[in-house]
């Protein structure tokens, strides 16, 4: 059965699922080539509805709700992975939504998206799942140190995990399992860099790859994405096959995220996003089309453009924390793409916005980096 009405044309309504800065940038994207918005978030003023048309302030599993964005939207996409699931199968049998729900039933379970990636014959870390403290104790017997427990569903942003380090810790991970029940145990790799590979699938299961990007993270969250990448061609390829096998065994649609470890030649998938992602902001500026643009494409039904990096690229986080910082660089600095998301309150490790920079070296950019931390100070 196919995932979509037809072709969804400028002046046709888009439905958002999540007010968050993800669906604002989709909004964006959408309005700029003449789309209709309506977002469902419960949170008034939320980042979406100061670019959309309208709002339905409701609970994202509101019956009443989703089947007024249902009728409002001539298609309907979603900005986070959490989306109810019953909420998902009713749109898709709208045919309004074609992402469709299986993408999201995997991603919202580390269980299951480790287990796919595991009968695709993919490289994963070793893992085991555990429902109690008991199982926990048992499973770090054949587990070597350094390890790390992770709730199944629900963690994001380092949220709902616990390195091991030792033998030690084995105590504190069963009481982790106790209090979580439904968690994954894994292996620790020691990689040299984590990249994350972002596509764009449309509707018809061709594919389009944005450049791999470098990242890396501060406190568990994401503080800089490189691009290009400094990994291998061979790595790079292991990188789009395992993510090409992915997509095409999900049947995706939109843009999509995969977060991997490389370590020299060696890649470990880690975990996966169905929806535009955090480390592919630089394409806003560096590539010839953003993740968000083609996103919007391939969900109306619109051919995907081919991708070009136009030049090289590093993107920074703007935490909580660090607004005051870049407003008062802002009026001093040439150099650096800054985006707010309106968010009201900047609270500590709050992803505010972020500034994107490019030229023609890495080097370059790293010294504009610089000069624009200087300023912040
Ligand atoms: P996750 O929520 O699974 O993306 O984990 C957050 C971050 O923790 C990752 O971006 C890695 O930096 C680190 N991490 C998670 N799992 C592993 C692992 N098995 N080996 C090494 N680092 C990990």
């Amino acid at each position: 059965m196919p995932k979509n009405n037809s072709l969804i044309l400028p002046g046709q309504t888009i439905g958002i699922i999540g007010g968050g800065q993800l669906g604002r940038m989709m909004a964006i994207a959408a309005r700029y080539m003449g789309y209709s918005i309506v977002v469902l978030d419960p949170t008034c003023n939320c980042p979406v509805s100061q670019v959309a048309d309208k709002q339905i302030s409701a609970a994202y599993d509101d019956r009443h709700a989703i089947k007024e964005l249902t009728d409002m939207s001539d298609v309907v996409t979603y900005e986070f992975e959490n989306v109810d699931v019953t909420a998902a199968t009713y749109i898709e049998k709208k045919r309004k939504l074609p992402q469709g729900t299986y993408p999201l039933e995997i991603t919202q379970n580390r269980e299951k998206e480790k287990q796919l990636m595991r009968d695709l014959e993919l490289p994963i870390p070793d893992f085991s799942i555990v429902t109690n403290g008991r199982e926990a104790a048992e499973a770090l017997k054949t587990f070597s140190f350094p390890a790390v427990i992770k709730t199944c569903s629900g963690g994001y942003d380092g949220k709902g995990q616990m390195k091991l380090h030792s033998k030690a810790d084995i105590q504190q991970a069963v009481d982790f399992a106790e209090k979580h029940t439904h968690c994954i145990i894994e292996e620790w790799v020691s990689f040299d860099t984590e990249i994350s590979v972002i596509f764009t699938r449309d509707q018809s299961g061709g594919i389009t790859f944005f450049p791999i990007a470098e990242n890396d993270h501060k406190d568990h969250i994401l503080y800089q994405t490189q691009v290009p990448a400094r990994i291998s061609e061979e790595a790079g390829n292991k990188a789009y096959k395992a993510a090409e096998k992915l997509a095409e065994k999900m049947d995706v649609v939109g843009t999509f995220a995969i977060e991997m470890f490389v370590q020299g030649e060696v890649i470990f998938l880690n975990e996966m996003a169905p929806r535009p992602h955090n480390s592919g902001h630089y394409t806003i500026e560096a590539c010839n089309v953003s993740q968000f643009t083609q996103h919007i494409r391939a969900i109306c039904g619109l051919p995907l453009t081919p991708i070009k990096l136009l030049a090289p690229a590093a993107m920074i986080n703007i935490l909580g924390e660090d607004q005051g910082g870049v407003l008062k660089a802002l009026p001093q600095v040439q150099d650096g793409f800054v985006h707010l998301y309106g968010k009201t309150e900047a609270k500590s490790k709050r992803k505010m916005g972020h500034t994107t920079f490019i030229a023609e070296t890495q080097e370059e950019i790293q010294r504009k980096i610089c000069r624009f931390e200087e300023a912040k100070r």
